[in-house]
């Protein structure tokens, strides 16, 4: 069976020169027994979510799982630095170079490498986690299963008129601002988590919460929930320990925006283009 190969090493991913997915029958290096994390038959690989990437434009891909190719899933040991004809790249960069198919499969490849490194051992009697599924552990000792687990996020657009509210968190590596957003907690709903992390960042009340698209966030293991939202009351007050800098922005000045890679971008994107066919 063919294969492609994601191969990973200290963050970074295996790729060719040309800036694709080695693939074939044989791995594109040697590989170790103990370096397979794991390998996934087509019919484990998504149903193409793709289409969240091309939203709106009405151009869908039809689903494709359980054919094409497999997966190999690896952690190399030491990062391949010898090869003229491979290279070694942070997964985040990946965004710009790979089809959005295989950027997606990428990052899911990471996260069970995540999931791997992270669960050798049983949190309830520390035997030994085995694979017992292509995608799951389970304990030597005493057979509790495991299953990846997603750290989900909400992120919201809160538009006040013709203006939104952006952020600039103390976290971000750079000088983009991006939209308020925070991890769901334990026990509320995805709506709830919305109107808390906005009052808790921005002292703001918020109505009108809709729904507009997820994303895998493969840094390390996130799922990112999009909402959008309208202003409602409140005096914009920034919760200091997280926001170095935020306010309200309009269409023509708006500041330096997030990577595309991100759903904030789409979120910001799609406001832009949305005011664009008001004017
Ligand atoms: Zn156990």
């Amino acid at each position: 069976m063919n294969f492609k190969y994601f191969l990973f090493c200290q963050g970074d991913i295996l790729l060719t020169k040309e800036g694709t997915i080695p693939r074939g029958d044989e791995p594109p290096i040697e590989l170790k027994p103990w370096e397979v994390v794991t390998t996934l038959a087509p019919s484990l690989l998504p149903l193409w979510g793709s289409a969240s990437r091309r939203q709106g434009s009405g151009n869908v891909a039809l689903p494709q799982r359980g054919s094409g190719e497999g997966a190999v899933v690896g952690l190399l040991s030491s990062p391949v630095t010898d090869r003229p004809d491979l290279q070694m790249v942070p997964l985040r960069k990946t965004f710009h170079i790979l089809p959005p198919d295989d950027y997606q499969l990428a990052g899911k490849c990471a996260e069970l490498v995540y999931f791997h490194q992270n669960n050798k051992f049983c949190g309830v009697c520390g035997g030994q986690m085995k694979w017992q599924t292509e995608i799951s552990k389970q304990c030597c000792e005493c057979g509790k299963e495991l299953w990846p687990s997603l750290a989900t996020a909400i992120i919201v657009r809160i538009q006040r008129g013709d203006e939104i509210l952006m952020v600039h968190a103390h976290t971000f590596r750079d000088r983009h601002y991006g939209l308020v957003s925070g991890f769901v907690e334990t026990g509320e709903t995805l709506e709830e988590c919305v109107r808390r992390e906005v009052w808790e960042e921005t002292r703001l009340h918020i109505t009108n919460i809709r729904y507009f698209g997820s994303q895998p966030w493969p840094y390390p293991c996130g799922l990112m929930v999009g909402f959008t939202a309208d202003y409602l009351s409140g005096q914009l007050s920034l919760q200091r320990e997280e926001l170095s800098d935020g306010g309200w922005y309009s269409r023509d000045r708006l500041p330096y925006l997030p990577d595309p890679s991100s759903i904030a971008y789409r979120l910001i994107d799609d406001w832009v283009k949305q005011t664009d066919k008001h004017f």
